[in-house]
């Protein structure tokens, strides 16, 4: 039995700058680590590996320096990686992404039984969250986000119980295998690698899928599969010379002030 970890390369957004002219990320020279989030749901998924002993596939769409990333996975103790690379595959919104992910997770199900799918809430540099769902819409899984503990697995019953960490308040879920999660940091604290595993990573395979392996049809994939284009990045123009009011003096006269601020530009309407 198989457990899947959607795992993506991002650039280290503390480093990443804006191009002025194209608006868009300057990626060069910019380090890469895996998505904060996913670190979380690669330890969730190799826990179940030790606790239940399935297997651990961790899986990323990406440019080919994304080995990096699945190299970490190795090291860290997935039994296998998959590397989804295709200029086709360039250029996706969070809809054509979720599609060659879950193409890639039937793949994997044509060999070994899939029982779960584990993503992490979001990225650092996209930040949709939009992904574990999207997969889940196309597996036809049923989906729980916002996952911060599993609580048990029956592979008898093919049933999960995990919790929900919602605002203010939890919710304890029970739901169908297979299923897929997208999983919040507080779920656990991702291991490190060991340096014999770190050194034995470096030999081991990781497997290559193209549009040549996965047949996909090319206008639901990539730029052309994807309805949402990013025409512009930029970071919010900072405005000088703002008003203070005092507001722990006079809250009254400090609150009328930002009121009146707001509905002068069209913020609020009162
Ligand atoms: C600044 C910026 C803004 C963007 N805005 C949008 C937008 O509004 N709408 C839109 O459709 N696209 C948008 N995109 C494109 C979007 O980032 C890509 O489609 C991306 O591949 C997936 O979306 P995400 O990064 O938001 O992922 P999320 O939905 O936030 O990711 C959730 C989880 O899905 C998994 N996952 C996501 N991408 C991959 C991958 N490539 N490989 C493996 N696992 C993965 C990970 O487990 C991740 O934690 C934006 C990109 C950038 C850089």
């Amino acid at each position: 039995m198989l457990v899947v970890a959607c795992i993506k390369q991002v650039p280290d957004t503390t480093q990443v700058k804006i191009d002025p002219v194209t608006g868009t990320l300057i990626r060069e020279g910019v380090p890469f680590i895996m998505n904060p989030f996913d670190t979380h749901a690669l330890e969730e998924a190799l826990r179940l590996k030790d606790k239940y002993g399935f297997r651990v596939a961790a899986i990323t769409m990406g440019p080919p320096n994304s080995t990096l990333t699945l190299r970490k996975a190795l090291s860290l103790g997935a039994d296998e990686v998959v590397l989804l690379s295709d200029r086709a595959f360039g250029g996706a919104d969070t809809l054509a992404t979720s599609r060659v992910l879950a193409e890639a997770v039937k793949k994997l199900g044509e060999k070994e039984e899939v029982v779960m799918v584990i993503c992490g809430k979001q990225t650092i540099d996209g930040d949709t969250a939009q992904v574990g769902p999207g997969i889940a819409t196309r597996l036809r899984y049923p989906q729980l986000t916002l996952v911060d503990q599993i609580k048990s697995v029956d592979v008898n019953t093919k049933k999960m119980i995990a919790r929900r960490k919602l605002e203010g308040h939890h919710e304890i879920v029970e739901v169908k295998l297979p299923v897929v999660i997208t999983v919040v940091r507080e779920i656990n604290k991702p291991r490190y690698p060991t340096v014999p595993m770190r050194l034995s990573s470096e030999d081991m395979p990781v497997t290559t899928w193209d549009n040549k392996t996965m047949h996909l049809d090319e206008t639901t994939i990539g730029l052309k599969g994807s309805p949402t284009r990013v025409n512009r990045i930029f970071s919010p123009e900072r405005v000088k010379g703002e008003i203070i009011g005092d507001g722990l003096k006079n809250p009254e006269e400090a609150a009328a002030l930002l009121a009146n601020k707001l509905v002068e530009r069209d913020i609020i309407h009162l």
